[in-house]
């Protein structure tokens, strides 16, 4: 079997201190030798670990045949943006896992696995350099029926192209000044250029959809005012917007940040060119970053960066409390992080932070753990070890935990029904809520996912949209 084709990355010293994209993807040529790996299995089961279902053997035989058009058009049949997906999917722990040769039991993806997220990146690309029209046709039997999608992260431009494509008028109601949800405030250009991305939101404008930005729905409208204004539907894509804390003390001394209110300083408020722009974040020179998921990833790597646009040594450490087995992160983003210089500290669990005269953070408290025996989630669950406390120096701290429910929207609605985390509940068939003609869908179900899977309940709710209309006609 020959070996994986490796992918073009820009080398660790192009990245110090820039926000450019660090995969470079696959040439033609090395799109063609990884395609032609693929076993095109007689039972694909690599489709199976695929949350949307993409046809993945037929589309790298397409690849393969260098028909790029038809496996941009396969791919685009069950994932409206894959030179996205390309880009984010944690495909190590979904289709690359489920692919024939990652070895039994292993807890992600091996090496001689196909790079499927490479192709698909690969085929999206062409599909959208070339401009290969996919737009289905519609039997115009929803006839001019309105839907209001709120929030415009994948869940809801996944939602209104599937809705504008089947003949619906769609408008898009985001409260930040910008489109796209995490994908633009979360993940940083250099995992996710913003040209990719206002691709694929050009492309909705350009179907029709109208997207009107600074607007809360909650508190700017409710959805009583939109039904009155003629919306027949409502799909609601909020998100988790919410950060978690640890809870101890000292958390709330100046220079530490959620990641999320960290990353959007940086990746929406454009904080790296400050004075330039107006939003700017207090860099240390020993910056800790907590928590092992892809947040935690993109927070370091950012603040790295930042250390050494400032002309910081740069000196930031991921502090976790599993091993880096346990890692929910992208392993390409650990290996990344990694090579760009962030330090990892293991085993780790803070319990205290400590500052100067002024309120700054100054320095950070910790235990070593253990791993001991498996918890809810299925990994190893930290122990903290008796007698083994010690401290680092921090002057700037970012608390990756986790996201929960943005409930802007929720609290404003006590009709909705929502879980004991908050998430809105809904019918899992149709995605429709506990009030009729609403319908949610991404983190705001069922909590914090991925992109891939936001999309996939954002197509399920569309066609249960389509549906309703029809039947309302
Ligand atoms: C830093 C970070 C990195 C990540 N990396 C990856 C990755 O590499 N791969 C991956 O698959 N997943 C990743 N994820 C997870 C992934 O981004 C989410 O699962 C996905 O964005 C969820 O999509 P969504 O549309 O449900 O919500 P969001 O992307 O959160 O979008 C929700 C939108 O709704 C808006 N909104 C909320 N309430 C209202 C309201 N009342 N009125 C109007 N607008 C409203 C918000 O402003 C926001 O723009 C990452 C998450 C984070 C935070």
């Amino acid at each position: 079997m020959k070996e994986a084709v490796k992918i073009r990355e820009l080398c660790s010293a192009e990245r110090a201190a820039n926000f450019n994209e660090v995969v470079l993807g696959y040439n033609e040529q090395e799109a063609l030798e990884e395609a032609k790996r693929c076993l095109q299995c007689k039972n694909p089961v690599c489709i199976k670990g695929c949350p949307v279902g993409i046809n993945i053997k037929k589309f790298i035989g397409e690849v393969a045949k260098k028909d790029y058009k038809a496996a941009y058009c396969t791919l685009k049949d069950k994932n409206d943006f894959p030179s996205i997906c390309g880009r984010v999917c944690p495909a190590e722990y979904q289709c690359r896992k489920a692919c024939v040769l990652t070895k039994k039991d292993s807890p992600f993806a091996s090496e001689q696995a196909i790079n499927i997220h490479f192709l698909e990146r690969f085929a999206g690309d062409f599909g959208n350099e070339k401009k290969v029209d996919v737009v289905a046709a519609h039997d115009g039997t929803v006839g001019d029926k309105k839907v209001a999608v709120v929030g415009s992260g994948p869940a809801g431009i996944c939602c209104a192209g599937e809705l504008a494509r089947q003949g619906v008028k769609v408008t898009v109601f985001e409260s930040l000044h910008k489109t796209g949800g995490v994908l633009r405030y979360g993940i940083p250009p250099f995992r996710l250029p913003r040209t990719v991305l206002d691709f694929e939101i050009n492309c909705l404008e350009k179907l029709g959809v109208k997207i009107i930005t600074n607007f809360i729905i909650g508190k700017t409208k409710s959805l009583n005012d939109l039904f009155a204004e003629g919306y027949s539907a409502i799909f609601l894509g909020l998100g988790a917007g919410i950060p978690s804390f640890l809870g101890v003390e000292g958390e709330n001394l100046c220079n530490i940040y959620s990641a999320n209110e960290f990353l959007t300083r940086v990746n929406l408020m454009q904080a790296y060119k400050f004075p330039e722009y107006h939003t700017p974040v207090n860099i240390g020179k020993h910056v800790v970053v907590i928590g092992g998921g892809n947040t935690a990833m993109d927070a370091a790597r950012v603040a790295l960066r930042l250390q050494k646009m400032n002309g910081i040594k740069p000196n930031t450490t991921i502090f976790y409390r599993r091993t880096e087995v346990e890692m929910p992160a992208r392993r390409l983003e650990i290996e990344h992080a990694k090579e760009e210089g962030v330090k990892f500290e293991f085993l780790v669990q803070p319990i205290a932070f400590s500052g100067d005269k002024n309120g700054c953070v100054q320095k950070l408290r910790s235990l070593r753990c253990k791993l001991g025996e498996p918890d809810s989630s299925g990994r190893r669950r930290p122990v903290p070890i008796e007698h083994s406390e010690f401290e680092v120096e921090c002057d700037g701290a970012i608390i990756a935990l986790g996201l929960q429910a943005n409930t802007i929207l929720t609290n404003a609605v006590p009709e909705l029904k929502v879980d004991k985390y908050k998430d809105i509940i809904v019918n899992p068939e149709t995605m429709e809520t506990s009030i009729k003609g609403v319908y949610a869908g991404g983190d705001i179900v069922g909590g914090e996912g991925t992109v891939i899977e936001a999309m996939g309940m954002a197509k399920k709710a569309s066609r249960a949209i389509v549906n309703y209309l029809k039947a309302c006609n």
